[in-house]
């Protein structure tokens, strides 16, 4: 299973992810990006998002052999690799 991240070390919370693509990203307390949803991954608007980011802070990781994130539904996950808003 794919899923989105953001390296917070590299985020500068310019908020560009956010503008383009808010079904994925939105801003965290911190005033620095997260990701929101894992669904809908090949979304034209979430490739502009990665690739209008300043700093290339968001990556989609295929952890495929990682069965705690392959069950995440986002909404309820509780699995220890995700960053998505629980
Ligand atoms: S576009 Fe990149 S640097 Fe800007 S808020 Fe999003 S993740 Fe952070």
């Amino acid at each position: 299973m794919k899923r989105l991240e953001i390296d917070d070390s590299k985020c500068i919370g310019c908020g560009s992810c956010v503008y383009k693509d808010n079904e994925h990203f939105d801003f965290n307390d911190s005033q620095t990006a997260s990701v929101i949803s894992n669904a809908n991954l090949d979304a034209p608007e979430l490739q502009e998002a990665i690739d209008y980011c300043p700093t290339g802070a968001i990556s989609i990781k295929d952890e495929s052999n990682n069965n705690a994130s392959q069950n995440c539904q986002c909404e309820n996950c509780d699995c220890e690799n995700c960053d998505c808003e629980k």
